[in-house]
């Protein structure tokens, strides 16, 4: 399928038809397969022949969500996880040892950095946490047990950018493998694997079903890195249910106009923010003011559907504009049709305390929204009754 357009993946990658030649892709709510004979089910067991024994392992619905998502990711091949979570922790399972050591930008979600900060650490995987932008101190906190750096691009909720290019080859240089969690960008809008990323993982709970339905994740990247992946994930579980993945499957069809229509609202929602009187400051890698501009515009489709903005004041004004919003859902998750908005001081880094959010940046002035398909003039007008109240 590698010759079809990303667009024409999207929608025909993975539809192998069972013996009813359905259109549209069937279910199969199944626990386990059976066999003709006691010599084939060894042989499946054993491996010696291709096809589905328990859906721990493979299901044809999940095998087909994972065939469409590594073609969109140009990618060998793909595993279907339970949730974006598992699809980390899968990754690091498969690749990683005791003893060794991960570099993770800073400003990740904040689940996996726990993972990477405290929970791997117990099992004794040590992660060094360096500025997402800044590509000496990755190269500086590479030690000779670094097997793996870990980012976000763009970052959340300050949208800084990781040079994918760049970061790739310092990797390699050192023997390292650069994993990116794209689930802000999806592979409509950015490729990490195009620009040498090694694998990418996915919370496909948010813009990959990208309207709020289910919670899964997906890792894709090389047949070997897949293979071990798939290791962990038949020995430890964390599988993909059939229907959930059916969910992200027909999701992954209208990803690419859902992304080019909510990154365009986005974008729009951006530069009207950036002359509002009440906003101190915008971060949007669309805007030609964001300091990574031109890498966002060579790394990316366009800015994406997060933007992030300061009003002028602290806490109370902030609040202000969320409890003036009678349109927009306040809610800290994204991706979906439905535009959020969240104050990320009081919440989603509301645990990490004063001095570290100081450190980050993220000031209690600081509101993201993350724009859906309503039509933007109603976000705008939503938006523009608490400002006004500044
Ligand atoms: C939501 C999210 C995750 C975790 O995904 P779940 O599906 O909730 O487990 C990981 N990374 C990023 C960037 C996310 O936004």
């Amino acid at each position: 399928m590698q010759r079809y357009d990303q667009d024409t993946l999207a929608v025909r990658a993975g539809t192998e038809r069972s013996q009813f030649n359905e259109h549209s892709e069937a279910i199969f709510l199944t626990s386990s397969f059976v066999f003709e004979s006691a010599a084939q089910a060894a042989a499946r067991f054993s491996g010696e022949e291709a096809g589905n024994v328990y859906s721990r392992f493979t299901n044809p619905t999940v095998t087909a969500m994972q065939e469409r998502l590594a073609a969109m990711e140009g990618a060998d091949a793909c595993i279907a996880t339970a949730s974006g979570m598992s699809a980390i922790l899968a990754t690091v399972m498969a690749l990683m040892s005791a003893g060794e050591h991960v570099v993770a930008s800073r400003g990740l979600f904040g689940a996996t950095q726990q993972l990477f900060g405290t929970l791997l650490p117990r099992f004794g995987i040590t992660t060094d946490f360096v500025p997402a932008s800044d590509l000496a101190a990755y190269d500086a906190a590479i030690r000779p047990e670094t097997r793996m750096i870990f980012v976000e691009t763009p970052s959340n909720p300050l949208t800084e950018l990781v040079d994918l290019k760049s970061l790739a080859e310092i990797a390699h240089q050192r023997g390292v493998k650069l994993v990116v969690d794209n689930c802000f960008c999806t592979p409509a809008l950015q490729r990490p694997l195009a620009f040498g990323a090694d694998l990418v993982v996915h919370s496909a709970t948010k813009y990959l079903d990208g309207q709020g339905r289910v919670i899964a994740g997906a890792v894709a990247g090389s047949q070997a890195d897949m293979d071990e992946v798939f290791k962990f994930l038949r020995t430890a579980g964390p599988s993909l249910s059939p229907f959930n993945a059916w969910v992200i499957l027909k999701g992954l069809e209208t990803l690419r106009i859902r992304m080019e229509a909510q990154s365009a609202a986005a974008a729009e929602l951006a530069a009207w923010l950036e002359a509002h009187e009440r906003v101190a400051r915008v971060f949007y890698p669309g805007l030609e003011s964001h300091p990574q501009f031109r890498l966002a515009q060579r790394q990316q489709r366009s800015g994406g559907a997060i933007v992030s903005f300061e009003v002028h004041g602290g806490r109370e004004e902030a609040w202000r504009v969320v409890d003036n919003c009678r349109l927009l859902s306040i809610t800290a998750n994204l991706g979906d049709t439905r535009t959020t908005i969240t104050h990320p001081a009081s919440t989603t880094h509301g645990r990490i305390g004063a001095e570290a959010r100081e450190a980050a940046g993220i000031g209690e002035g600081l509101l993201r929204i993350a724009v859906g398909l309503e039509a933007i003039e109603d976000v705008k007008q939503d938006l523009a009754r608490g400002l006004a109240l500044i």
